[in-house]
């Protein structure tokens, strides 16, 4: 049946906020509503001309650029489903998504052009330098305005692609509904985003910062594309570009530290920093709070159900000679659009207080995965049940990820939880980035290690590290071993990859005890 869809809100905002900054570019040129509508208009006529029709999926392999909003618009106003990609995916894995979804178009940039042409097939578009049989993507620009396609909310509208726990890539269905709603939680809790907002976005747009994205959208803000991140950077821009409302990971966050404490920038002007996606330790967070206050909002979720619960501004209010408040170490409160419940392995719900896995329903959560009715059965349990992977607490009505339930680390019968761990760490000033994991041991089945990035010029030894373990957490939770590196693998969208660490120490053994 008919209703709103993300294509209809947006074409409303090209009318509404026609006059209006939408695309803000780095050297302070800007496209305006009606002009961005027009370009996404004509953009669907450039994608008909390719023999897509509605429904049709869309791959986008890019770095966060100007371009990705025209194509947003276009994508959502033309009826095709947005199939974008984490950057950093290997050629192999895109090649397998591209089959998967049966893409009828591949998007790709100008750095990663020449190695996905090779192993996908059909059409292929080059956001820069075309190669071979590539279609230039300014060349999809007809002079004539198409017109929108005819979009129900019950059509898929986004398909992000997630890797889970066996590796395999999924693909999340998003209809314009759940769309929709993710958008309206966000702005829910973002009450004040406005016209007058400036968006500065280096997390990829392809996930988190997407939704933010089009909420924004909705409210006339004005947004700027980020290919990179990289602190200072990103801290001259919001200087110069007077920015305002900044999405984060927590990583991000935690790298920005040196440049917003030397207060070389002028960063007065950013009124919101959306973070979420990862844990942030609670210490590196207050940090980041006694140079920009309290302007921090947290989100958790994940591309199965996004942006789930919240943790507003005023709960990130502390004294900087006090001790932290408890909250600031929490998700938040659940978004009041969405029901959660906390439940033990026989699926039964925990007691008070008690840590069980996260599962949550409401009209945001997926349509289910691609073409995978036993994952989608597994995921989306009786009742319409989202289970998350992830286990939690309730503690004075806000949620506290422990951890994911897959990372657990169990050694000699003892539960360990690496985020809890790492949170200790960060603690040391000289601790740059930490990530802890279980590494093999013969005796224990599994023991505790912690791979260390030191900060520039820090020294910071094994002691330290042990030591602040055992001043601030049961004993049997301390790294057995550290070992310092230069960098730690992350994801596309910054997160640090647990999982990829843990498989170099595991490598051709057999994980018995939580596999
Ligand atoms: P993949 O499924 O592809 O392996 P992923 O598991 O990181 O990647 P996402 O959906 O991107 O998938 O991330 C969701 C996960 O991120 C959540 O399940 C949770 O573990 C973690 N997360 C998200 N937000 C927060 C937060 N605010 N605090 C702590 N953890 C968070």
């Amino acid at each position: 049946s008919g209703g709103p869809t993300v294509a209809s809100v947006l074409l409303r905002g090209h009318r509404e906020f026609a006059d209006l900054p939408a695309i803000l570019e780095r050297d302070g040129r800007t496209v305006s509503y009606r002009e961005l509508g027009s370009l996404a208009r004509r953009l669907v006529g450039g994608l008909r001309s390719l023999g897509l029709t509605k429904g049709d999926r869309v791959v986008v392999l890019t770095k966060n650029r100007p371009e990705c909003f025209v194509l947003d618009h276009a994508l959502a106003i033309g009826g095709f489903v947005r199939v974008a990609l984490s950057y950093r995916l290997h050629p192999r894995e895109v090649a397998e998504i591209v089959a998967d979804c049966g893409a009828r178009a591949v998007i790709v940039d100008g750095e990663r052009l020449a190695e996905i042409s090779t192993v996908v097939g059909g059409t292929l578009v080059a956001l820069d330098e075309p190669a071979g049989d590539a279609v230039p993507f300014q060349e999809l620009f007809p002079e004539r305005e198409a017109e929108p396609a005819e979009v129900w909310p019950g059509d898929v509208a986004w398909m992000p692609y997630t890797s889970g726990t066996s590796g395999k890539p999924k693909g999340v269905v998003h209809t314009h509904r759940s769309l929709l709603s993710i958008i309206r939680n966000v702005l829910v809790e973002l009450p004040g985003a406005a016209s007058s907002d400036v968006l500065a976005h280096t997390a990829p747009l392809t996930h988190l910062s997407g939704y933010a994205m089009l909420a924004y959208f909705m409210r006339g803000a004005s947004q700027l594309a980020l290919g990179r991140f990289d602190a200072e950077e990103l801290a001259a821009l919001v200087e110069k570009h007077r920015v305002t409302v900044l999405p984060l990971v927590p990583t991000m966050i935690n790298l920005m530290l040196p440049v917003l404490e030397s207060g070389k920038y002028d960063v007065s002007s950013v009124h919101t920093v959306l973070y979420g996606g990862s844990p942030i330790a609670p210490d590196r967070l207050a940090r980041a709070i006694a140079v920009l206050g309290p302007v921090f909002v947290q989100s958790y979720g994940l591309t199965e159900m996004p942006w789930s619960s919240w943790l507003p501004k005023q709960d990130h209010l502390f004294d900087p000679g006090g001790e932290l408040p408890p909250r600031l170490g929490s998700a938040g409160r659940v978004s009041p659009f969405i029901e959660m419940r906390l439940v033990d392995g026989a699926g039964q719900p925990v007691a008070g207080g008690e840590a069980g896995e996260i599962q949550l329903r409401g009209d945001a959560g997926m349509a289910g995965y691609w073409n995978l009715p036993e994952e989608t059965a597994e995921t989306i349990l009786d009742g319409g049940w989202i289970a998350t992977g992830d286990v939690g607490r309730m503690v004075d009505g806000f949620l506290r990820i422990v951890d994911r339930k897959k990372d657990m680390i169990v050694s000699g019968g003892f539960n360990v939880y690496p985020t809890e761990v790492e949170n200790a760490i960060y603690t040391l000033p000289g601790v740059a980035e930490v990530a802890v994991v279980g590494v093999p041991d013969d005796r224990w089945g599994e023991t505790v290690r912690a791979v260390v990035v030191p900060r520039a010029g820090a020294a910071v030894t094994a002691a330290d590290i042990e030591q602040v373990c055992l001043d601030t957490i049961a004993a049997y939770k301390r790294p057995r071993t550290v070992e310092f590196v230069d960098e730690l693998p992350k994801t596309g969208t910054g997160k640090i990859m647990r999982r990829e660490l843990k498989a170099r120490y595991w490598a051709g053994r057999d994980r018995l005890v939580n596999g």
